[in-house]
């Protein structure tokens, strides 16, 4: 194609210039013959109009009698008759005599005034040559020429002119053969134009001609006129001065040459693209299509696959034989292999038929392809009717959203699972499943069927829920052991465990933020006494009740009361000074004996008595919180000693 293109610009450029110098060679011809002729045509009417000047009648004609003017009447005919170029011959004198034949001049005629008199004066001695004008008789295009006539005297007193037609010079420079736009104009000496085909323009001055005038006799010119441009040539003619232009417009010349590129670069472009083909088909019969064929037989071999020789027929060159070459012994190969992959089967198959949980095949859409033996008794279908069923068809409907974006990741995350559903039966009954995914992929690794193991486990879900009903019922005895392990299981009141953790809390409390900490220890008063009167059983309930009072009494959030040991309870009161756990204990004390418990063996009252000791910890001389028991313990010793029902404060401070 580029060649083609490289091609048809030179050619274009041979065409350009034989174009131009063929175009040249016309336009010189056409010229040469029209300033020629011109040259020829006017050389004869001036040799005529000067042999005429030489006539003395002619010259002298107005000191001349009537016999003579015929004379030169008769000669002018003469002349005009010979040359049939010229149309009238005839002279005009200042005295107003005018000879010539045919004419009946006008009353009053003056030929002095005339323009052919008055051009030949002016541009005496030479002959004048004036411009073109159309005859009003014989409607031909005329040019007079005229000379003035020296008198005897040496004046210039009269003009013989002779005005030709000069329709044969107008006739040939519009004449073209080769070319339409070609003609040909002429200048005068001062470049104005005096012949033109385009009589509009006769009479002017093109400025764009103006440089010719300035050149020697004949050459090339190129000018632009009204935006057109031409091509010219110009031949300045010898008798009358004036200059032949031959004309042409580069238009022309180059149209046919644009037109014949363009046919050229059409065929070229034609021949290269048919040629191109041919050479592809060619190329692609012989070398491509048996490459790209072995290609595909080559990437089928390695990816294992059964060799489809299909309808093409290799080429009788190298690919072919090499391709008939691969193709045996990848026969071979596979055959082999064959073997081995049939034998590997059977085994898959075995193994899939002999589990007890459902193996499915499926698309990637997870449509079923194939069913293992398990899945039939497990889900309720014969094996005819799984294939072309959705593994959807055996969720329950309330797992299907789960399992659907399940499948999704097992292709998006190579996702294995276990998930489990609820399965449903062809019967509509239900069970539970696990089902575990995993995907089968082709040679180049792109995943083309899913493997889903479906296994029942009704039973594991039925352990399981026993096992987390066992773990329920464990925890509910662990949280009552140990609620147990801190009340006191005959009172309900907090034991001695918690009263030594909640009374190191409370110290520590204490000790940080120095908020005051009180402690009541209390004891039933000859208890031993009630016992062995009453019995024990009867003890006991004494003992619930003081506790029931002492919890009733001591009703502060952050007030514990707790069984001491044996009969005897202890209070802490955090945030109460000694003034607050004297007025409590005073309260407690009440209380009891407002229980009226009848105590018959007590040396103190006749109805159930406790004794109290009280300390406080309000300000920073205590170190750790068994100091406080022991305060409150001395105190109630002191309480005891001191007659019992009644209450004793030992405080830290004193
Ligand atoms: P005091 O006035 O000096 O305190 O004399 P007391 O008899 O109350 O004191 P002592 O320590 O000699 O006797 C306490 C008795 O409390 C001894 C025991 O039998 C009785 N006791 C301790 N725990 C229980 C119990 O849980 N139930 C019953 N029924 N009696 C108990
Ligand atoms: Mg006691
Ligand atoms: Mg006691």
């Amino acid at each position: 194609m580029i060649v083609a293109v490289i091609f048809s610009l030179l050619l274009s450029a041979i065409l350009y210039f034989s174009q131009i110098s063929k175009a040249h060679s016309v336009i010189t011809r056409t010229n040469q013959g029209v300033a020629f002729f011109i040259d020829g045509f006017f050389s004869e009417i001036i040799n005529t109009i000067e042999a005429l000047d030489e006539n003395m009648e002619i010259r002298g004609a107005m000191a001349l009698d009537t016999e003579a003017y015929q004379r030169i009447l008769d000669r002018y005919r003469f002349i005009s008759k010979a040359n049939r170029n010229i149309t009238y011959v005839y002279s005009g004198y200042e005295n107003g005599l005018m000879l010539i034949n045919d004419y009946t001049t006008p009353k009053k005629y003056d030929p002095a005034t005339r323009p052919w008199y008055r051009a030949a004066m002016a541009n005496k001695p030479e002959t004048s040559i004036g411009m073109p004008y159309q005859d009003i008789q014989s409607k031909k295009w005329l040019v007079s020429t005229g000379k003035a006539l020296k008198q005897s005297d040496g004046r210039y007193g009269g003009v013989v002119t002779i005005d030709c037609s000069v329709d044969q010079i107008a006739k040939l420079i519009t004449q073209h053969d080769e070319y339409k736009t070609e003609f040909s104009f002429v200048m005068d000496r001062s470049g104005k134009i005096i012949m033109h085909p385009d009589q509009s323009v006769v009479g002017t001055s093109p400025e764009e001609m103006k440089d010719i005038l300035q050149q020697a006799g004949n050459g090339d010119y190129s000018y632009r006129s009204a935006n057109v441009e031409y091509f010219a040539h110009y031949s300045r003619i010898p008798s009358t001065g004036w200059t032949v232009i031959t004309t042409i417009k580069k238009k022309e010349i180059l149209h046919p040459i644009i037109a014949q590129v363009v046919l050229l670069i059409g065929l070229t472009s034609v021949i290269a693209v048919v040629m191109g083909f041919v050479q592809s088909t060619l190329l692609s019969r012989r070398l491509s299509r048996p490459l790209v064929e072995l290609g595909k037989k080559i990437k089928a071999i390695i990816a294992g696959e059964k060799l489809d020789e299909g309808t093409y027929v290799y080429p009788d060159n190298e690919i072919g034989i090499m391709a008939l070459e691969i193709g045996k012994l990848a026969a071979k190969e596979l055959s082999e292999k064959d073997r081995e992959i049939q034998a590997s089967e059977e085994i898959y198959k075995t193994i899939l038929m002999a589990s007890p949980d459902d193996i499915t095949i499926t698309d990637l859409t997870g449509r079923i392809i194939m069913f293992s033996d398990a899945a039939p008794e497990m889900f309720g279908y014969t094996p005819e009717e799984g294939p072309g069923m959705s593994v959807m068809d055996f969720i329950a409907p309330e797992d299907r959203e789960r399992a659907i974006a399940n499948i999704s990741r097992i292709l998006q995350e190579n996702y294995h699972g276990p998930n489990e559903y609820r399965a449903i039966r062809k019967d509509g009954s239900r069970f539970d499943i696990e089902v575990n995914n995993s995907l089968i992929r082709d040679q180049q690794g792109t995943p083309v069927r899913m493997v889903l193991i479906a296994r029942d486990i009704t039973n594991r879900k039925k352990a399981e829920q026993h096992i987390q009903e066992l773990v329920h019922q464990l925890e509910i005895e662990r949280d009552l052991a140990q609620r147990n392990s801190l009340t006191d299981s005959l009172t309900g009141l907090s034991n001695r465990r918690f009263f030594d953790a909640a009374l190191l809390t409370e110290f520590s409390r204490h000790k940080r933020t120095g908020t005051s900490l009180s402690l009541i220890m209390m004891d039933v008063d000859h208890f031993k006494k009630y016992n062995d009167h009453y019995g024990h059983l009867e003890g006991d309930d004494c003992l619930r009740q003081i506790a029931r009072t002492l919890k009733s009494v001591i009703e502060r959030g952050t007030d514990i009361v707790a069984r001491y040991g044996g009969e005897e309870f202890v209070a802490i009161l955090p945030d109460s000074d000694l003034e607050g756990a004297l007025f409590l204990a005073k309260r407690i004390s009440e209380a009891v004996h407002e229980l009226a418990l009848a105590h018959a063996t007590s040396e103190t009252s006749e109805f159930v008595t406790i004794s109290l000791g009280i300390t406080s910890a309000a300000d920073h001389l205590l170190t750790d919180a068994e100091q406080l028991v022991d305060l409150a313990d001395q105190a109630l010793f002191l309480a005891k000693k001191n007659g019992r029902n009644r209450y004793e404060v030992i405080s830290a401070s004193i």
